[in-house]
């Protein structure tokens, strides 16, 4: 590589580096979020371009072959997904990530140790500290890779509860952490033959799997949000450690930043269901049935849109709590045109957003900047809370957990401790949702009987749509 070249790397590297801290902290708001993503996607740009600069003279043929390979999955997965699988795409690409960086970690020693014959232990070959980052960068990025494809069957609904031998989860997992670690380290100081590289490097990329899918899958009642951002975290912190291994600045540095921003998204998430990360991740909730024992109703009261056009025609303040359903139903832009025939009718209007509100973080965000709703009318829970007691109309469209009470009044409830929208506390709340199902967290919900509820039956945008041609008749 000429002499110019070689000093523009490193600079390119600072740049893309650089763009990728505007990038994040464009997406902080959702007014500038497309920005910030389109800088993002400029900055990992400029690092693929100059990391195959900074390599030289190489086969460009299997990058080809990757990139249109990776290319085309990609966009027909991307072009195909519905809105409402997004959260399992999310988690498919952070087991994608992890599983690339342990790849890429065992591929080096592969490529450095065990093909060539060479004698000595990851430490010696690689360094002292690029052969331990490999051993992090496998572990974890297996984690990551099973741990996410869990995730996505938790998701998407194909796994349900935990098993019941799970209740020994804390033992099981305590001591495939201290396997993971022994063996980790065996590898990088301990194997020094090239075999022995092989054996224990594939080893402690089976422990990692087994441990992601342990890690997961008994994880359940709501608290999956937590997992989704910490599998996040993880990627990141995988893709950190293969930085080190292949001595990349950029790699480390854009790993850090998803490293520490899943930190404090989880942060985030484990504040908005006041749990705590060990409490989620340790805690023992044995086999208990999700489906929270009872779950029948007695006193349930219905309304058409018809009576409901009548209260909210009179209605001067209406919070709006969005959930999973909105998204299902596709139904954010007519509750857009809902909420604008209200204003125009002179009411106050905003919207309620939980924090583990649907099946990602952010979920209620992104939907309703989709239908461009005003970013003032979004409110998030302690903001909107004390609001609730003069509100004359709750309608909830499509959430559930969100605003079930059993996570105040019943400790035996998995989602006991979340904080929930106060929506009891207005004068008249309409629950639209298509039946008694419950959601998520898979558990009854007494909202459904409070005095002040009346519950729409049907399809989120299809009642919405009658809700507006109701209020256009009357006015
Ligand atoms: P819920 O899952 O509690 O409830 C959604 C409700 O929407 C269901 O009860 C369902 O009832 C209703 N629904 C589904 N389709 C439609 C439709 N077409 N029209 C109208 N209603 C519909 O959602 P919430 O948003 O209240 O709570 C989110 C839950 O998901 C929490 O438990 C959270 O922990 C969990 N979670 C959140 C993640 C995140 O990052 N935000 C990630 C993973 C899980 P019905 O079938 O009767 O219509």
């Amino acid at each position: 590589m000429n002499e110019l070249l070689a000093q523009l790397v490193p600079v390119l590297y600072l740049l893309s580096a650089v763009l990728f801290i505007l990038g994040l902290k464009g997406l902080t708001k959702v007014r500038s979020a497309r920005r910030g993503n389109a800088i993002a996607a400029l900055a990992m740009l400029i690092a693929v371009v100059a990391t195959l600069v900074d390599l030289g003279a190489i086969d460009y043929r299997w990058i080809l072959i990757g990139l249109v390979v990776g290319g085309a999955i990609g966009a027909v997965a991307a072009l195909k997904v519905e809105m409402t699988a997004m959260p399992e795409m999310v988690a498919l690409f952070n087991g994608s990530g992890g599983a690339a960086s342990a790849l890429v970690a065992l591929a080096i020693l592969w490529f450095d140790i065990v093909e060539p014959g060479t004698a000595g232990t990851p430490a010696e070959v690689l360094g002292g500290s690029n052969g331990l980052t490999a051993f992090l960068s496998i572990l974890i990025g297996g984690v990551t890779f099973t741990g996410s494809v869990v995730a996505y069957l938790k998701l998407s609904g194909s796994l349900r509860g935990r098993p019941g031998w799970l209740a020994a989860r804390n033992l099981i997992n305590s001591s495939a952490s201290v396997v993971a670690v022994g063996v980790g380290l065996y590898l990088t100081y301990g194997a020094g033959e090239p075999a022995s590289v092989a054996l224990w490097a594939l080893v402690l990329a089976a422990i990692g799997l087994v441990f992601g899918v342990l890690l997961v899958l008994p994880i359940g009642g709501g608290d999956m949000p937590v997992v989704i951002s910490l599998l996040n975290s993880l990627s990141g912190v995988a893709a950190a450690a293969t930085g080190f291994v292949l001595d990349n600045n950029v790699l480390i540095i854009s790993g850090a930043l998803v490293g520490a921003s899943g930190l404090i998204l989880t942060q985030i998430m484990c504040r908005g269901m006041n749990r705590t990360l060990g409490h989620v991740l340790f805690a023992d909730f044995g086999d208990e049935d999700l489906t929270g024992g009872d779950t029948e109703y007695t006193n349930v009261r219905s309304s058409s849109a018809e009576e409901a056009a009548l209260v909210l025609e009179d209605a001067e303040s209406v919070i709006f709590v969005p959930g999973y359903g909105l998204a299902v139903a596709q139904a954010q832009h007519t509750v857009r045109e809902l909420a604008d025939l209200l204003i125009a009718r002179g009411a106050s209007v905003n919207y309620a957003i939980h924090p583990v509100a649907g099946r990602m973080p952010g979920h209620m965000n992104v939907l309703l900047a989709e239908a461009d709703v005003p970013y003032e009318q979004l409110k998030e829970m302690d903001r909107v809370n004390p609001d609730f007691k003069t509100t004359d109309v709750a309608i909830v469209v499509g959430a559930n957990d969100v605003v079930n009470p059993a996570a105040e009044t019943t400790p035996a409830s998995p989602i006991y401790g979340m904080p929930i929208l106060k929506v009891t506390d207005s004068r008249s709340i309409f629950m639209i949702k298509r039946s008694l199902s419950p959601g998520y967290a898979g558990i009854k919900n007494e909202l459904f009987e409070h005095p002040h509820t009346r519950m729409i039956f049907g399809d989120a945008k299809q009642v919405l749509q009658e809700l507006v041609d109701e209020l256009k008749g009357l006015a």
